[in-house]
């Protein structure tokens, strides 16, 4: 059955959210009703109401839900309703990347994302005065209920803190399997992560679970570099400065072995190429608008160097996210460190602290 809830809507490009009754449509055969218990705010939500990244609107964001599932449609096997599940972004499952086991890389991500509809172009929510472009990453989870994909659901124990694991739906997952999933540092080995907001400082934490030998967050908020110290960083450089050549310096001349390019700002990604030692590898993680190009210094790359893009840390969230979430159990990823939380009716005072850079990930939560 269609069913009511309480979205927030953001009419037109920039707009405010606006809390506001929405119908969402009944589940398919392969979707599930989630009751959201709590929603991390990620820099990709803020991009698309600013009109950075393409959707249509009105829009109902959101793509890291946590919740319980209510509903599914006949053909759901791996949830009941009862189940704890964090949402996660969705593909389709019959690609080639898809069934390599890379759904960051399906065919449809865009479409299926950031479309608004289903695959199928049919719409998902409803408001008072019209249709309202839903799905949003398989989920559109700044709302009392979701309808998502049975794909981008990962079930979690009965006792799992929802509101504190919601945020390894994208940004965690991101920044982690960055470092765990691509990269993989081996022992003895340097790493810089440019940009420790909270996709850098996930890349930090896991780089920090072993391998690298040196870890360099590189930044322009000093609490962010304390806060990177504090999750694992060994050094810490102010990105306003000459950083390629602060991290040869770090590096005795050689560079680094790594870099996490997370903050989507063009300068940073030159100085994360520039400051690659021989053979080494800058992961591009931060998203500027569409349309940015950055010029290279092709002979400088002939060292054996590598540049990668990285969406969602080329992971399988049902197997990957899990793996994350027994880390935060025992201890090793410190998510709280990173987490504030706000009740759903506050999203725009969480918005305003993230943008201000005041909290590292805002999440809201439901009663
Ligand atoms: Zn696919
Ligand atoms: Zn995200």
């Amino acid at each position: 059955m269609p069913r009511t809830a309480t979205a927030a809507v953001v009419p037109e490009i920039g707009a405010p959210f606006e809390l506001t009754g929405v119908t969402i449509d009944a589940p398919r055969p392969d979707e599930v009703v989630v009751r959201l218990v709590a929603a991390g705010l990620c820099h990709t939500d803020l991009s698309v109401r600013a009109g950075k990244l393409p959707s249509p609107f009105p829009v109902v964001l959101g793509h890291e839900g946590a919740g319980v599932v209510e509903e599914v449609g006949y053909r759901v096997t791996s949830v009941a309703p009862g189940d704890k599940v964090l949402l996660s972004f969705t593909s389709c499952g019959a690609c080639g990347n898809c069934l390599a086991g890379h759904p960051a890389y399906c065919a449809g991500f865009l479409p299926l994302n950031f479309g608004g509809a289903r695959a199928d172009g049919s719409g998902t929510l409803n408001g008072a005065e019209g249709p309202v472009a839903g799905h949003f990453f398989g989920q559109s989870s700044f709302a009392t209920y979701a309808l998502a994909d049975e794909r981008s659901l990962v079930k979690v124990a009965p006792d799992a803190p929802l509101d504190l694991l919601a945020p390894l739906g994208c940004g965690v997952q991101t920044g982690a399997g960055t470092v765990l999933n691509v990269l993989r540092p081996g022992i003895g080995s340097t790493l810089a992560v440019f940009g420790v907001g909270a996709v850098g400082l996930a890349a930090v934490m896991a780089a920090a679970l072993g391998g690298p030998s040196r870890i360099v967050a590189v930044d322009v908020v000093p609490e962010r570099l304390e806060l990177a110290r504090e999750l694992g960083a060994t050094d810490v450089v102010d990105a306003r400065g000459d950083v390629a050549a602060a991290l040869r310096v770090l590096t005795g001349g050689a560079g680094v072995d790594y870099a996490v390019e997370a903050s989507g700002n063009v300068g940073a990604l030159s100085a994360a190429i520039d400051a690659l030692a021989l053979r080494g590898t800058c992961a591009i993680v931060g998203a500027p608008a569409f349309g940015t190009t950055v010029p290279v210094d092709v002979n400088g790359l002939l060292g054996g160097k590598r540049i990668v893009g990285v969406t969602e840390g080329d992971a399988d969230p049902r197997r990957f996210v899990p793996l994350l979430a027994d880390l935060v159990a025992r201890g090793a990823l410190p998510l709280e460190k990173l987490v504030r939380r706000y009740p759903f009716a506050d999203i725009e005072k969480a918005v305003l602290a993230t943008e201000r850079g005041e909290v590292v990930k805002a999440v809201l939560t439901f009663e």
